[in-house]
């Protein structure tokens, strides 16, 4: 018998105490020892005061035990406190977000016989996730999506490892590189230049919209897709419905030193309390956590018992409605019964441990041989009409090392003119590029200094040329 494994349990809130219990008591009656160290985060601790929504002894605790079972924590909503989960995700930089769904015996769904068994790896840390958010105005909100060469090499490789320990052999990665050529074409791009370390892997791009449609017309040709942060999010609840909702969708937010697994649903508050919440995405949450610690035996004997334990009829309100239910400890007990049971064609998939990639450390991965500054864009609060603008623009440029090549709003060129017929707000962007000699910051500056005595611009974006390509995109209609 293995020795003991410190994991720290958070009960979460809503819900969460009670799936929590259903897992951990799962877990024990494998015989695994754990030396369970419980600590808290999330509403109780808002209530407190405390605006992380986690205290200083939980981090502790994971800084120390490095694996976490987690249930799930409410978030406030709009402004004020950030989400508890977030924060942990980003404390202990765990930066693919894993989850997993497979169709389960007596759980009917339209799909049903089709054989689902796909794993989703959301990127975890980055993208519009990082929550760098400003008001421009009281009128425009703007938010960064930041994604970089780093993190997409992360969760690559990650996926990889993933799809070798579980012997998939089909590996797609979802993003929107047609329109976001830089963010998402990153992602793209990575995947495409580490796909040929795999060749026994069938490695494939689709685009995420119609990842989405071909998500719900045949989802048995995914085993794997791979994508950012936001898609991720989206498509991993999509993937759940798929095999009977958020009761059976457990995840994995897995980093290079901790571990945090839970499942993918929310605290459910108007269930809380009821002993009739579906348990199964914690429990397979569990599962993910046993094999993480190498107990591959324990994980597999889990899993069989929850679908042997399906298989004989016994099912929770979300499948069954309340007639013919059992609640969430009847459940936690007829699992815990069926330990060391399988019923034939629903056991589970055999595994190896993942050997976690080794990031490399270097904050730059790609070093340009050359870097030339050739413009600014000023993004800037007017209420005029852009032809006004753009004559202002064009005056103020005067005698300057730069010149007014055009501006745009929300994206799309208003001055020259183009035949769109666009609403503008009330931020708009001057897009100042060199007459032809070297530029500085320092002439940025001074073209900045005269642009502040006309109109009150809010931010500032250099345009430069990384090797020759431009570090920035087109406007619609920018030629
Ligand atoms: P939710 O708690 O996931 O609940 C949404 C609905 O999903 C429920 O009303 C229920 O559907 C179904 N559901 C959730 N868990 C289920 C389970 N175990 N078994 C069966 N059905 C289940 O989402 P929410 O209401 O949007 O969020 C509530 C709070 O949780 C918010 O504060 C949110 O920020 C937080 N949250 C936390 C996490 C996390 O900790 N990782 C994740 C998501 C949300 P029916 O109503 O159809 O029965």
């Amino acid at each position: 018998m293995s020795s003991s494994t410190a994991v720290t349990l958070i009960a979460g809130d809503g819900v969460g105490p009670e799936v929590a219990e259903s897992a951990r008591k799962i877990v024990d009656a494998t015989g695994v020892k754990i030396d369970w160290h419980e600590h808290e985060a999330g509403a109780e601790v808002f209530k407190k005061g405390l605006a992380t929504g986690v205290p200083e002894e939980t981090i502790t605790s994971i800084e120390q035990t490095r694996v976490v079972l987690k249930g799930p924590l409410a978030t406030p909503v709009g402004f004020g406190e950030k989400s508890a989960n977030v924060t942990l995700r980003k404390l202990f930089e765990t930066y693919a977000n894993v989850r997993p769904v497979r169709e389960m015996p007596g759980v009917p769904t339209p799909y049903s016989g089709r054989g689902i068994d796909l794993v989703v790896v959301r990127e975890n840390v980055e993208d519009l996730y990082a929550g760098i958010e400003h008001m421009e105005t009281p009128d425009v909100a703007q938010t960064l999506k930041l994604i970089s060469r780093k993190g997409c090499e992360k969760i690559v490789k990650l996926a990889y490892a993933l799809a070798e320990a579980e012997n998939r052999t089909n590996v797609a990665c979802a993003t929107k590189a047609n329109i976001m050529k830089m963010t998402e074409g990153m992602l793209k791009r990575t995947f495409e230049d580490i796909a040929p370390e795999h060749p026994e892997i069938d490695s494939w791009h689709v685009i995420v919209d119609n990842c989405a449609h071909q998500l719900v017309k045949k989802p048995e040709q995914f085993e794997m897709i791979i994508t950012t942060n936001m898609n991720g999010d989206i498509l991993s609840d999509l993937t759940s419905a798929l095999v009977g909702g958020l009761g059976f969708a457990p995840s994995a937010n897995l980093g290079t030193d901790v571990a945090i697994f839970e499942a993918v649903h929310g605290s459910a508050p108007k269930y809380a309390g009821q002993d009739t919440i579906n348990p199964t995405a914690m429990i397979l949450s569990a599962v993910l956590m046993l094999r993480h610690i190498g107990e591959l035996e324990a994980a597999s004997s889990v899993e069989n018992a929850v679908m042997a334990t399906l298989a004989s009829g016994v099912r929770t309100r979300d499948v069954m409605g309340d007639e013919g239910s059992v609640g969430t400890t009847a459940y936690t007990e007829a699992i815990i019964g069926n330990l060391g049971r399988s019923v034939p064609e629903w056991t589970a998939r055999p595994v190896k441990q993942v050997q976690m990639p080794v990031p490399r450390k270097e904050a730059a991965f790609i070093i340009p041989e050359s870097v030339e500054l050739i413009g600014v864009d000023v993004f800037f609060q007017t209420e005029e009409a852009p032809d006004k603008v753009g004559t202002a623009g064009q005056l103020i440029a005067e005698g300057t090392k730069l010149e007014l090549k055009m501006v745009e709003c929300r994206g799309t060129q208003v001055w020259p003119a183009t035949r769109a017929q666009l609403d503008p707000t009330d931020v708009m962007r001057a897009r100042f590029i060199t007459r032809g000699s070297v530029i500085t910051s320092e002439d940025i500056l001074d073209l900045l200094g005269r642009f502040g005595g006309r109109f009150n611009w809010v931010h500032v974006e250099k345009l430069r040329m990384f090797d020759g390509e431009p570090s920035f995109s087109r406007a619609q209609g920018e030629v």
